[in-house]
């Protein structure tokens, strides 16, 4: 047995999980936010209690020992040195891993080579895992990388249609990202798999930020999400996939640098920017039900684009046996799950259960298509934090990891 911490830097922020492995019991979680400013919040919740402080934490070694002090007060544990190993999610990790790994200096310099990819997150990453180190060296840090997963891509599935010695040279490709949940939801989608079935799988992590992956034999053929995690289906604030020359039109017609313009496509576009509404999917369906007709198109916008890589990713596989959703708006918007099958109904003769279509949301899990239904359908609330810590605790453990 040996407790294992699953940690999420970023840039203002610091979520930590504490599980017991191998037996996986969450002993303890939360969550350091606002980390830089004056009234910044800090959350740890242990046996059905919450606790909440707004308390200054000027950097990420301020949370770390503000949460390492909380799990002794707490008697979480009685001494900080029973956490073995901490397990760092990175955002990008390039062409450099298709796994997890122990940390060492070599690592850490490809981390860090790779922050022009991922500005805003490898950095928070290795800010994170260094105030960790600083207050736990002799505990094993291992690095789980959200772009390991998309790494058995095939050459034409990753590169770009641009001169190959630009993709050669600067390493830009697809790299794809949300990984680890899509590693997740492949392994937990094996038992709705009907017997005998070709273990090809679909899975749509639909959230804020979305991606879909053509997955078959729990390995990745294909990913929505390209170069950065901008590309793919429409989603919250980013507009997914575009015809380049948007960038240059509007950038000459508004007088925009190409940074300004990248940041309305990230921040300003999406649900939000289509409907002027909100980049929250509750607020577009309740403007929808009310008739705005921005709210509408943003809502059909959305559903054509997941649509569209749907049927991309059955060609992909050459026929579909489960379809996942899963994240914010997998798990919990039933309206989507049930426009995106009922349009898959005459192609792929998806039949979904409205009953238990309704019924499965907030992190419950399970089928919601008929047994006459040729593709299964089922919900999965993700976890990456598992993930995370089984194989952090696979290093520890000294077992080779899957
Ligand atoms: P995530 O980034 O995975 O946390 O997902 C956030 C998205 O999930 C937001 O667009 C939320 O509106 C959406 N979401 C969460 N709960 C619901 C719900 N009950 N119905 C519709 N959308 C939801």
């Amino acid at each position: 047995m040996a407790k294992i911490m699953a940690v999420n830097a970023g840039s203002s922020s610091l979520k930590f999980k504490l599980y017991e492995m191998p037996s996986e019991e969450v002993i303890t979680s939360g969550i350091a936010e606002r980390i830089g400013h004056d009234d910044a919040i800090f959350t740890i919740k242990y046996q059905n209690e919450k606790d909440t402080k707004i308390l200054p934490i000027k950097n990420h070694s301020v949370a770390v020992d503000l949460l390492l002090k909380a799990l002794i007060e707490k008697e979480i544990v009685k001494d900080i040195h029973e956490i073995k190993a901490l397990g760092h999610r990175i955002v990008q990790g390039g062409k450099y891993f298709s796994q997890s790994v122990i940390v060492n200096e070599d690592v850490v310099n490809k981390v860090r080579s790779l922050i022009p990819l991922a500005p805003l997150h490898n950095e928070a990453h290795l800010i994170g895992y260094q105030a960790f180190k600083d207050a736990l060296p002799e505990s094993l840090n291992v690095f789980t990388f959200d772009t390991a997963f998309h790494q058995t891509m095939a050459e034409e599935d990753y590169l770009f249609p641009i001169p190959y010695e630009l993709s050669i040279k600067y390493d830009c490709r697809r790299y794809g990202a949300h990984g680890t949940s899509h590693k997740y939801l492949a392994h937990e989608g094996q038992k709705y798999l009907k017997k005998g079935s070709l273990n090809r799988i679909i899975s749509c992590h639909i959230g804020s930020g979305a991606s879909l992956s053509a997955i078959k034999n729990e390995k990745c053929l294909a990913t929505s999400m390209g170069l950065t995690p901008l590309g793919g289906v429409m989603m919250g604030t980013r507009t997914g996939d575009l015809d380049p020359s948007v960038m240059d039109y509007l950038c000459r017609m508004e007088n925009k640098s190409v940074s300004e313009m990248y940041q309305i496509f990230n921040k300003q576009s999406g649900f939000l920017g289509v409907s002027g509404v909100s980049n929250d999917s509750r607020d577009i369906i309740d403007a929808v039900n009310q008739g705005n007709p921005r709210a509408i198109i943003a809502d059909k916008l959305f559903i054509r684009r997941i649509l569209d890589y749907i049927g991309q990713y059955y060609v992909r596989l050459g026929g579909v046996d489960l379809i996942i959703f899963s994240a914010g708006i997998g798990e919990n918007a039933s309206y989507y799950r049930q426009k995106i099958c009922e349009a898959l109904k005459d192609s792929l003769s998806v039949i979904i259960d409205n009953n238990k279509n309704e019924e499965m949301i907030r992190g419950k899990e399970g089928l919601i298509s008929t047994n006459e239904s040729k593709v299964q359908v089922a919900v999965i609330p993700t976890d990456e934090e598992i993930m995370i810590a089984r194989d952090t605790y696979a290093y520890f453990a000294n077992k080779n990891i899957e």
